[in-house]
């Protein structure tokens, strides 16, 4: 069963969290956590914002989860982020660190190296990814985006191979979908994989790859029948492997955000891969691409609204000590309006965001209303970057105040996993226009 706090001494693994800790406060232990006076509810209340709204989803053994992964966060990851950033990387080691605590893949089954955990530990654990930086998407990209594949359409051998090295941050994972000439238009890739044997040889390109440079690996998805009709019925996914003969690395992409996010370009040149590394059928990758992208759209939805939540905070917290003609400049009727306005947008896609991620935990299909949440939340989030990097003026434009590393990070969520067009497309499809 899931044990989610390695370090605690006093879980038996018989429970799925530990059975003792209402009463015990051992140092090192994260029962003592819970030994404050303060009920685990009373101090939610009191947390930073955006866990003011309680997540309806989440019982407490999450709650307790997530102050766990907040203190790793602040040893591990917060102080290098800075760094991370100008290296362009999240350091592999930091990947190991993840895995070594249970915070990689845990809703992946116990048998192949997981912890069978609900999503909603996925959604503690994107949510204070995203409280670090908005960089740290590339491995909520490979919990939640990549490795699903694996456990929905892989075969049992394919599942011992790679899942339990996925769980450990030994695998990292990519998944490649975007050429140069099709991105939102995905049954247009060119990218082909031909049948040779035992084997497939695939040619083309991909770009805009997250964990390019990184992936050991990766999920192609390719044509293996380009004379389809219609075309998106020759696509099939195939798992490319770090050293397979004919892969390469383009160039590691300059973005204009997300600086610690490896983002790049790869090359299939003649490239040689095993025909066991078919995932699921031939010619279902599509399909498979579809049944997959609520997950890894909400996903967006979750990361965008949390670093709206943060924008916010950091604004409030700024406004409440900048002062202008005399006094603080929250006390102008404008700031608290702005403020206002912003807090309500972000209650209201709160609410909408969490009554989606209960939907999707209990495996309804809401590709509508997920679709809805992520061009919404996602140009909601643009907006309360720009209105929160205007009431910090000048110093809002400088580097060193968060606000400025958001409103630029912030950009891609209403492009990535489907535009906010493609949303608005697929909503109206769904509305029967
Ligand atoms: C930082 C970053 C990370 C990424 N990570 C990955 C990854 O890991 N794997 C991966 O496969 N891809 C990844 N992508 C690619 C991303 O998913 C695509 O950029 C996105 O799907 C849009 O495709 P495009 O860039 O080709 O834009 P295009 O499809 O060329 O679209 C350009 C514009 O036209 C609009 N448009 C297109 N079609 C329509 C339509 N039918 N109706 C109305 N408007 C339309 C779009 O909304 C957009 O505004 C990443 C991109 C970025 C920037």
């Amino acid at each position: 069963m899931f044990q989610p706090f390695p370090s605690c001494n006093n879980c038996s693994g018989a429970e799925n969290y530990c059975s003792a800790r209402r009463f015990l406060a051992l140092p090192g232990n994260i029962c003592r956590i819970l030994a404050f006076g303060l009920s685990l509810r009373q101090r939610l209340l009191f947390a930073s914002w955006g866990e003011s709204m309680e997540h309806l989803y989440l019982k407490e053994e999450h709650l307790i989860f997530r102050s766990a992964l907040r203190k790793f966060l602040e040893q591990e990851a917060v102080s290098y982020y800075d760094q991370w950033e100008k290296e362009g990387f999240v350091p592999r080691s930091f990947w190991l660190k993840m895995g070594s605590q249970g915070y990689l893949c845990p809703d992946v089954e116990e048998q192949y190296g997981g912890a069978g955990a609900d999503w909603g530990y996925a959604v503690v654990i994107n949510e204070e990814l995203e409280r670090v930086g908005s960089s740290m998407i590339g491995i909520g990209l490979h919990n939640d985006i990549v490795v699903p594949y694996l456990t929905a359409f892989g075969t049992e051998e394919q599942k011992l191979r790679w899942l339990p090295a996925c769980a450990k941050g030994e695998l990292i994972t990519a998944i490649a979908m975007t050429e140069p000439g099709a991105g939102s238009d995905l049954a247009g890739i060119k990218t082909i994989a031909v049948r040779d044997g035992d084997y497939y040889i695939l040619n083309g390109q991909k770009t805009f790859i997250t964990n390019g440079i990184q992936a050991d690996l990766v999920l192609v998805a390719c044509k293996t029948d380009p004379k389809a009709v219609p075309a998106h019925k020759g696509i099939s996914l195939i798992m490319v492997e770090r050293d397979s003969p004919g892969f390469s690395r383009g160039r590691k992409l300059d973005k204009i955000g997300l600086n610690a996010q490896d983002t790049a370009e790869l090359i299939f040149e003649d490239c040689r891969v095993p025909a066991g590394n078919l995932l699921g059928q031939e010619g279902g990758g599509f399909k498979y691409m579809m049944q997959k992208l609520q997950q890894e759209r909400l996903l967006v939805s979750i990361t965008a609204l949390v670093a709206a939540e943060e924008m916010l905070k950091l604004t409030i917290d700024y406004v409440k000590t900048r002062e202008a003609f005399g006094q603080p400049i929250s006390k102008f009727q404008n700031t608290q309006f702005e403020i206002a306005e912003m807090a309500s947008e972000v209650a209201v896609g709160r609410a909408f965001v969490d009554q989606l991620i209960a939907g999707h935990m209990a495996h309804q299909d809401m590709v509508t209303q997920v679709s809805m949440a992520k061009w919404w939340v996602s140009e909601m989030a643009k907006r309360v970057a720009a209105r929160c990097l205007q009431l910090h003026g000048g110093y809002g434009y400088m580097e060193e105040y968060q606000i400025a590393r958001r409103y630029r990070d912030i950009a891609v969520t209403s492009i990535y996993a489907g535009s906010s067009e493609i949303m608005k497309t697929i909503i109206a499809k769904n509305l029967g226009l």
